[in-house]
């Protein structure tokens, strides 16, 4: 079969192939259609997406990183357009519509000039000399913010979360996320590892608490420990501190009282022993993320010990961290150097239930943030507002710039580079003018989900940026308005991502001319003897086009 006059297919004929025009229009729909679909809520007059799972709960938000992370999307550009955005979403904590909305339009300016004859190549060199100068511009536009600057701070938590469901509440989440945010800030990184989130459904969310410290989902097992304990020195086990039911054979042999109290005896004396070694090390509190025998819980109270059982593995692992301790699977290893320490013990105990806080731990800085609300639906909304928040703040701690929001920047810079693409010249010029055109796509969204009329605003912002560099959509009450005396600011970071993320999202769809596409059977098909067959003895790795 590999010889004689067969034809050598360095492609499988059955792989589907997309070329040239066709390819790249295909790809740009997606991605137009990606960004359609976001692109109502973006700006806080956004509108609400309900998004259903396969079981039936129900999200509703305007979220656009939420509602991209929860749609399935199979399209390869459209994902390609999406993990971008994400990539931005994670590293800025925000931006994910916009950059979304940017890469959408700019996706569609491009199939004009290459509808009129501009070459895609031509087209990403335009945007990439539009990228270059639209980052210069907009280090100019940025204003410095110090760490000491909580006000400041706090507003661009509030514009970040500014529409979201958390309206209500947003002053006091602003506040929470700033509070958590410079209280880990050390040496000009904040390290959101160290904040800890502990969600409480069935509380009111004005209840919602930043805590220096750490705080663990669990009170003592006996009633009678102590509530509070100073200069706590934490035990921290994970091996299980009971006897293991399987060793209970011994049962078999009993037959007389005598042996029953003497097992018994035995029992005690090795659940005791684990105390001890827990008594002899100096600890006043344990935390053992296995089981714990009440025998060994309440002899330990007698000594004035705290003593909780099944912490989480994340939890015991968090206590380490904050307290300078060691977790350990042998209890006779333990010694005062493996133990944790922290300034105050403290539980919050209604019965069997509450928590206990540790507070001025003495390892790694951590601090809590405990979320309450009604019900799951607005506990994970607060999440998701402080989630952003501290995302948001982080970047301004640690960069210290801002620029304004509502649009603003983007009308600015996309003034700037009109003037830029005069001194172009040639087609890049042409790509550069989309470029900013693809920008006040912004602005424009912004004003259309508010209800405004889209061409007034943009002239509008346009004339106003002669004078106020700032000036932007005040979407409550219509007007266009300097941004900064509205409190209406976005971190530096977050508005550069989102520019770099919307051109290289842009540039990747446009260099590809070509989609290669496997048929969903041929996965099954890939075994040697076809392969041979297929690929005329050619190797069949370096012929499989998937990635
Ligand atoms: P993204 O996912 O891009 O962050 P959002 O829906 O959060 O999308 O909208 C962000 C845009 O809304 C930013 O341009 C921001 O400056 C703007 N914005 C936020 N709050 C206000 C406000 N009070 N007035 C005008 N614009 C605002
Ligand atoms: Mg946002």
């Amino acid at each position: 079969m590999a010889s004689g006059g067969q034809p050598v297919f360095i492609i499988d004929p059955n792989k589907e192939q997309t070329k040239g025009k066709e390819a790249l229009s295909m790809n740009i729909a997606a991605a137009k259609a990606v960004a359609s679909i976001v692109k109502s809520t973006l700006g806080p007059r956004g509108m609400d997406k309900m998004l259903v799972n396969v079981l039936g709960d129900v999200t509703i938000t305007n979220d656009g990183a939420t509602i991209l992370h929860d749609m399935s999307i199979e399209h390869p550009a459209a994902k390609m357009v999406v993990e971008v955005a994400q990539s931005l979403e994670s590293s800025a904590g925000d931006g994910t519509t916009s950059s979304v909305v940017f890469t959408g339009t700019l996706l569609e300016k491009a199939d004009e000039l290459i509808e009129n004859g501009v070459h895609p190549t031509l087209v990403v060199k335009g945007f990439r000399l539009a990228a270059e100068k639209a980052v210069e511009i907009l280090e100019g536009l940025a204003v410095p913010v110090g760490s000491e600057d909580r006000e400041v701070l706090a507003r661009v938590a509030r514009t970040s979360a500014t529409g979201k469901a958390t309206e209500t509440y947003n002053t006091l989440l602003a506040k929470i996320a700033v509070d958590a945010v410079l209280a880990v800030y050390d040496r000009d990184k904040a390290d959101l590892k160290h904040v800890a989130m502990l969600k409480e459904i069935g509380g009111i969310t004005e209840d919602s608490e930043f805590v220096e410290g750490l705080v663990i989902e669990k009170v003592a097992m006996d009633r009678n420990a102590p509530l509070r304990i100073e200069n706590a020195n934490l035990a921290l086990i994970d091996t299980p501190m009971e006897i293991e039911k399987t060793s209970n054979k011994a049962k078999l042999q009993i037959s007389s009282v005598e042996d029953l109290e003497k097992f018994v005896k035995e029992e005690e004396a090795t659940l005791f022993g684990m105390a001890d070694y827990i008594i002899r090390a100096g600890a006043n509190a344990v935390f053992c993320s296995k089981g714990m025998d009440e025998k060994i819980s309440a002899y330990l109270q007698g000594h004035g010990i705290y003593a909780t059982r099944r912490v989480k593995n994340e939890d015991l692992q968090h206590i380490a961290e904050a307290t300078g301790g060691r977790a350990i699977r042998n209890i006779k290893e333990l010694t005062k150097n493996e133990l944790g320490h922290a300034g105050l013990l403290e539980q919050d105990r209604e019965g069997d239930q509450g928590k206990t806080y540790l507070r001025d731990c003495k390892g790694a800085k951590t601090v809590s943030i405990v979320i309450r609300g009604g019900t799951e639906h607005a506990v994970d909304n607060v999440e998701r507002a402080i989630d952003d928040g501290l995302r948001v703040v982080k970047c301004v701690v640690e960069d210290g710039r801002i620029v304004a929001g509502g649009g603003a920047p983007e009308v600015e810079v996309a003034l700037g580079l009109r003037s830029y693409a005069s001194s172009i010249g040639g087609r890049e010029q042409m790509a550069i003018m989309a470029f900013a055109d693809a920008l006040e796509e912004i602005p424009r969204t912004i004003a259309r989900n508010a209800g405004m009329d889209t061409i007034d605003t943009i002239l509008n912002l346009r004339a106003k940026h002669a004078e106020d560099k700032n000036a932007g959509i005040n979407v409550f009450s219509g007007e266009i308005e300097d941004m900064f005396e509205k409190g209406v600011v976005d971190p530096l970071r977050v508005k550069l991502n989102s520019i770099k993320a919307g051109s290289e999202a842009a540039e990747m769809v446009l260099r590809v001319d070509n989609i290669l596409r496997a048929q969903r059977s041929e996965i099954q098909d890939v075994r040697p003897e076809h392969m041979a067959a297929t690929y005329d003895g050619m190797s069949a790795p370096q012929m499989n086009m998937r990635r």
